[in-house]
C-alpha cells in the first residue's frame, strides 16, 4: 500500500516538473492559466516530503531574505550544488554546476529541475514555496553529477515569465527512490551579479528589473554564496534597450558591391525601416549607425570604440540584436536567397522565425548552399574550424601577440560572438593592435543576435527582386523578430 502511495506522489511530482512553465508564467491573464497555477501550488503542498530534517533546515535559511543557520552543524549545508558558470543570454538564464555523488547519498538521480523558491512565503513546507520550475539536464560523471539548465545558450530559465518576488535558486533532484532533495545553488564563480531588464510590455509599456545575486551577509556568515533572484517592476533606465538594429558595414567599409550600389547603403536603408517599425510598435530600439559616419572610418576596426557597433550594442543591455547584411559570392550562382546566421551555441529558433518571415513577407526563398555551416533550411552558423583557427594563429604571429583563447566551434562572426560575453566566448580583449577592446568580453549577460543576409548582390535576379521589395524584406525581419520575442519560451 505504501508503495502505491509513493508511486502516486512520484507521478504528481513528474507532472509538476513537466508542466513547469505554468507556474512561472506571470503574463498569463486568462482564467485557464490561473487555474492551472493554483492547481500546481496545491499539488506541491500535498507533496510528501521524505527528507524532513533536511527540508526543515533549508526552511531556516530561506526565511526572511537572508540565510539563517540555526544548527551550524546541519549536514544540509554540504548539500549545495556548486555553480561554476552562470549567465543570461538573450532572455534566458543558464548555469553549469555539479555536486559530489556522496552528498546525494547512494541513490542515483532520476530527474532534476531548477526551482524558484519564494522566500516571502512563511509556509513550513518548502515544496509549497516553489513558484516556478524548469526541467534541467544532468549527467553522472565519475564522482560527480553535472547539471546545466540547457545545452544551448538561448534556452534555460525564461526570465520574461518570472513573477515579481524574491526567490532562492534551488535544484530539486528526484532520486531513484522518489525522494526530493532540495539543493541550493552555491555560487563558486567570480561572476558578478546580473541585472536584467525585461523586454518592454507593449500593453502598458512597463518593464521589470531582475537581479540574480548572492547577498553579502551570506558570504560573511558561512563563507558561502547562495544564489537568489528578485524581480520587481521598474522603469527602463535611459540607456537600456530592448532591441539593437545593426546596419552592416559603413564608412569606408562598403561591403558588397553591385554596379553603383553598396551593401552599406542598402543595409542601412532596411535597418532604418526595421528600426522605425519596431519603435512604432512600442519597443525601445537602438540603431548602431545612421549613415552620418565618416567615409574615412574603417568601421570593422572601429567596432570597439565608443561609438562602434559592438560597444553601443553591449552597453544597451538589449535582449535581441539583428545585424543586417546583403550577401555576395564569387561563385557563379544561378540562385541566391536568404541566409540567417545564429550563434553555433544557440538553437535555431530565433533564426528560424526570421528566415520564415522574410521568405513569406518578401516572397523570396532560402539559400541552401549546404556545406558545414548550414544547420537547417536557410539557417547557418559559421564557427571556428581548422581553417579559421589557422587564420587566427597566423594573424597573431604576424602582429606578435598570443593567439586568442578561441576554440573550435566558437562563433566566427564577430557580432554573434562579441555581443554574447562569456556565453559565446567573446575574445576581442585588445591584444590585436588594429582593434580596440570589447569591454564586455567577460560579461555574464549577452544579447541574442542573428546576422541576416537578405539576398545576394552578386545574383542578378535575387538582387533585382530585393531592390523592388525592400520594404517587404524589412517587414519580414520585424515579423520574424516579434515572433521570436513572443514565442521564445
Ligand atoms: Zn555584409
Amino acid at each position: 500500500m505504501k508503495i502505491i502511495k509513493e508511486r502516486i506522489v512520484l507521478v504528481v511530482i513528474s507532472i509538476l516538473i513537466l508542466t513547469n512553465c505554468c507556474a512561472c508564467n506571470s503574463k498569463s491573464k486568462d482564467k485557464k492559466d490561473k487555474n492551472e497555477e493554483t492547481k500546481t501550488t496545491a499539488e506541491f503542498q500535498s507533496m510528501e516530503t521524505k527528507r524532513g530534517d533536511e527540508i526543515e533546515s533549508i526552511q531556516e535559511y530561506v526565511e526572511g531574505n537572508e540565510l539563517k543557520f540555526i544548527n551550524e552543524n546541519a549536514d544540509y549545508y554540504n548539500d549545495s550544488l556548486e555553480v561554476n558558470k552562470f549567465y543570461v543570454y538573450g532572455t534566458h538564464f543558464n548555469f553549469e554546476g555539479s555536486i559530489g555523488i556522496k552528498k546525494l547519498g547512494s541513490n542515483s538521480v532520476e530527474s532534476a529541475s531548477l526551482c524558484l523558491i519564494d522566500i516571502s512565503k512563511s509556509d513550513k513546507d518548502i515544496s509549497s514555496k516553489v513558484a516556478g520550475a524548469i526541467k534541467i539536464n544532468f549527467e553522472n560523471k565519475g564522482k560527480k553529477v553535472n547539471f546545466n539548465a540547457s545545452s544551448v545558450i538561448n534556452k534555460g530559465l525564461f526570465l520574461e515569465n518570472v513573477k515579481q518576488g524574491t526567490y532562492a535558486l534551488y535544484v530539486v533532484v528526484k532520486d531513484s527512490k522518489g525522494k526530493n532533495l532540495f539543493l541550493p545553488l552555491e555560487n563558486k564563480t567570480k561572476e558578478k551579479d546580473i541585472k536584467y531588464y525585461t523586454v518592454t510590455n507593449l500593453k502598458d509599456q512597463s518593464n521589470r528589473e531582475i537581479n540574480i545575486y548572492t547577498p553579502n551577509e551570506v558570504e560573511e556568515q558561512k563563507n558561502s554564496k547562495f544564489m537568489f533572484l528578485n524581480c520587481y517592476k521598474k522603469e527602463l533606465p535611459e540607456d537600456v534597450y530592448d532591441i539593437v538594429i545593426d546596419p552592416g558595414h559603413g564608412g569606408s567599409d562598403v561591403g558588397a558591391i553591385h554596379g553603383s550600389y553598396y551593401e552599406k547603403d542598402l543595409s542601412l536603408e532596411i535597418a532604418k525601416m526595421v528600426y522605425e517599425n519596431l519603435k512604432n510598435q512600442g519597443y525601445k530600439v537602438l540603431i548602431t549607425r545612421d549613415g552620418s559616419e565618416s567615409n574615412d572610418d574603417y568601421s570593422v576596426y572601429t567596432s570597439y570604440e565608443d561609438n562602434g557597433r559592438v560597444t553601443l550594442a553591449c552597453a544597451s543591455r538589449a535582449k535581441y540584436a539583428l545585424s543586417i547584411h546583403l550577401n555576395s559570392s564569387e561563385a557563379d550562382m544561378s540562385k541566391g536567397g536568404v541566409q540567417i546566421y545564429c550563434s553555433s551555441k544557440a538553437d535555431t529558433s530565433m533564426a528560424r522565425y526570421l528566415a520564415d518571415s522574410v521568405v513569406k513577407d518578401a516572397n523570396t526563398y532560402t539559400s541552401n548552399l549546404g556545406g558545414s555551416f548550414m544547420r537547417e533550411d536557410g539557417v547557418y552558423s559559421h564557427s571556428f574550424g581548422a581553417t579559421e583557427l589557422a587564420e587566427i594563429r597566423s594573424i597573431a604571429a604576424q602582429y606578435g601577440f598570443a593567439p586568442y583563447d578561441v576554440k573550435r566551434g566558437d562563433d566566427y562572426l564577430y557580432m554573434l560572438r562579441e555581443l554574447g560575453g562569456i556565453s559565446t566566448n567573446a575574445y576581442t580583449d585588445g591584444r590585436h593592435p588594429q582593434y580596440g577592446k570589447n569591454k564586455w568580453v567577460k560579461a555574464n549577460y549577452g544579447i541574442e543576435c542573428c546576422l541576416c543576409e537578405l539576398a545576394y548582390m552578386s545574383v542578378e535576379e535575387d538582387f533585382n527582386h530585393f531592390m523592388k521589395n525592400k520594404d517587404k524584406y524589412a517587414k519580414g525581419l520585424c515579423n520574424g523578430l516579434i515572433k521570436a520575442i513572443e514565442n521564445n519560451k
